[in-house]
């Protein structure tokens, strides 16, 4: 389940309850924070913690540790939710959290913690000491950051309110993401482009052997950890059920030392995948906690940590409590992410926890830009209108031409001199692919500016019908791709393709894509349609004959499936299709196209 907590937040404090069941709450909780004098409406399952963080509360960065953070979410889900029950109530679940920002000794943090129907959202923020105004999220707001689910003990008597279809719909995310992860990894990605990884020498099909050193693959079973804590009264709430936060904090604990037996330096804890308890434990239990790296990815690992539980007398049998995958990067000074050394799983549980933790890595992405997509109110095709063209063509150029300047690209991947970047904005994972080709660069332009050829070197282009050829550089094109990813229906685009020569040395030629509405290419029901919002070629000229060429996508919910599984590392195909690229521009440089001579 993916919901915006930040505007989650503001629509909830906006807005007055209408529904039966907050009325009775918002009674039930009485007067004290139904109406405050002077602070308007408040939510009357809302709850705010605010500390102070000291040096107790942090890590060895004197930041404030995520266990710390961990436990006083919880404590704070689980207040609001037991105002919101009237019972005392336990944590069930929780959902993705990204961890966005982090505060030092001497500052305040405030969490917020509010619930409607089943889930308790909750929110942290870094406070101004001497204002007392929020500042930055420590959480990430765009994915639901925390949503401690609770439940009322059966014995209570009073689960109505988080039992039946609500909870079911809240743990529908978690059933879904799992069966998909399976499915992944057992029956292949929907593209069917799965390559089973290699060890060794190439653990991954993204085998970026050039930036990554090879000869020094860590063994998974070095990262391996296991720890043991005794449950005691401050650990639990006042039925002696422990606190889910603390055991939390915990799994965070035997995470990041095998986090940093990887990178041996101290790593820093950037997601938690959402979990679910699978049982209770209580004041006694000896819970013992084991994490192992599961893959480790260019600047990112997944490390796996699995709590069962024990009773003094029965250490034979242990009860499965929790599970959790946690996404470790390690900061260099700048805070930039540093590269990781790969990692050798253990044939067996190993090597399927590796794929598994890639396609966990794609589910992440494909959950946190589905959901953003659908957030957007950018249209994605503009309809063609004839008397504003020229507007419409400077903005296809132009809204290229900003992606490409954008500072924030990563380099996601790299095989043969071919570079996979990607850019992760707030709305949109776009992603650009590199290589140096030996052709001119007029003439590589030229090549692909003519998009009637396409279906020479991509597969996804199977046919292509000019349109309209606006002007000299500007035209729209029909475009039908065979379906993809579980779909029956073959796509089809309105695409305006516009291209622009350099303006001065060192500019790049430029063939920027965008999709259209034509009345005469309305949508039919024999394909679905497709939109592209930005996406395009540059080409840099490197020397006589040397071309730097780079194709760039804004990755819409169309296309969003066969991105992820690229960046994931799941597939090559991008690379394939780049490389047929290259080689149609290699098979064709002295092929002098009739408008070469108007270059
Ligand atoms: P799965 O094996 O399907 O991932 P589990 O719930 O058994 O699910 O384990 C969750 C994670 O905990 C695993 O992915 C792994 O990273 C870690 N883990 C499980 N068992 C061990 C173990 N014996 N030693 C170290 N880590 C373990």
């Amino acid at each position: 389940m993916i919901q915006n907590v930040g505007n989650h937040l503001r629509r909830g404090l906006a807005s007055v309850f209408s529904s039966r069941t907050s009325r009775k709450s918002a009674s039930r909780a009485g007067n004290d924070s139904a109406m405050a004098d002077g602070e308007g409406y408040r939510n009357p399952t809302e709850v705010q913690m605010s500390q102070l963080v000291l040096p107790c509360h942090t890590n060895q960065r004197g930041e404030l540790s995520v266990g710390q953070l961990l436990k006083w979410i919880d404590t704070t889900a689980c207040l609001s939710a037991e105002r919101h029950a009237g019972c005392p109530c336990v944590t069930a679940s929780m959902d993705d959290i990204y961890f966005e920002h982090t505060i030092s000794v001497g500052q305040v943090g405030i969490i917020n913690g509010q619930g409607e129907r089943g889930p308790v959202q909750a929110q942290g923020m870094e406070c101004d000491l001497g204002s007392g105004h929020p500042q930055l999220p420590l959480l990430s707001a765009l994915t639901l950051s925390v949503a401690s689910l609770r439940v009322c003990k059966p014995s209570q008597g009073q689960c109505q309110l988080f039992d039946g279809p609500s909870l079911k719909k809240s743990l529908h995310g978690r059933w879904e993401t799992n069966d998909t992860t399976l499915d992944l990894v057992e029956h292949g990605l929907p593209l069917g482009m799965f390559s089973p990884p290699r060890f060794p020498p190439s653990p991954h099909p993204w085998s970026d052997l050039e930036s990554r050193d090879c000869s020094h693959m860590v063994p998974a079973e070095k990262t391996r950890v296991e720890s043991v804590e005794l449950v005691l009264p401050p650990h639990a709430n006042h039925q002696g059920n422990t606190f889910g936060g603390q055991i939390m904090a915990w799994m965070e604990n035997v995470a990041t030392i095998a986090a940093s037996r990887l990178c041996r330096a101290h790593p820093t804890l950037k997601a938690i995948e959402m979990f679910h308890f699978r049982g209770p434990s209580q004041v006694g239990d000896r819970l013992v906690l084991k994490a192992i790296v599961n893959n480790a990815f260019k600047h990112s690992m997944e490390v796996g940590v699995c709590v069962e539980a024990y009773r003094q007398q029965a250490e034979t049998h242990r009860r499965h409590i929790n599970s959790a995958f946690m996404t470790f990067v390690v900061l260099d000074a700048d805070d930039q992410p540093q590269l990781l050394p790969w990692i050798r799983p253990q044939p067996g549980d190993g090597e399927r926890r590796y794929r598994e933790a890639s396609a966990r890595k794609k589910i992440r992405l494909d959950r946190k830009y589905i959901v953003s997509c659908k957030q957007t109110e950018v249209p994605l095709s503009v309809p063609w209108d004839p008397s504003n063209q020229v507007y419409l063509s400077y903005n296809n150029v132009s809204s290229l031409r900003m992606l490409v300047a954008k500072d924030n690209w990563v380099l996601s991947s790299e095989i043969n001199q071919v570079r996979l970047y990607t850019l992760e904005d707030d709305k949109f994972l776009s992603f650009h692919m590199e290589m140096v080709v030996h052709v001119d660069a007029a003439q590589a332009f030229l090549l692909l500016s003519d998009l009637r050829r396409r279906p020479e070197w991509d597969k996804h282009y199977r046919s292509v019908e000019l349109v309209q050829q606006v002007d000299e550089d500007d035209a729209i094109y029909h475009v039908t791709s065979p379906a993809l990813g579980g779909h029956t229906k073959p796509q089809d685009f309105v695409i305006l393709a516009s291209r622009r020569k350099p303006c001065d040395n060192g500019d790049p030629y430029v063939i920027a894509l965008r999709s259209v509405t034509l009345p005469t290419h309305r949508e039919t029901p024999e394909y679905r349609r497709g939109e592209t919002l930005c996406s395009g070629f540059c080409f840099w000229r490197e020397g006589d004959q040397l071309t730097k060429v780079s194709y760039y996508n804004q990755a819409t919910p169309g296309v969003l499936n066969y991105v992820t599984t690229n960046v994931a590392g799941l597939s090559s195909e991008f690379y394939t299709t780049f490389k047929a690229c290259e080689q149609f521009l290699l098979d064709n440089r002295n092929d002098l196209a009739p408008s070469l001579q108007t270059l």
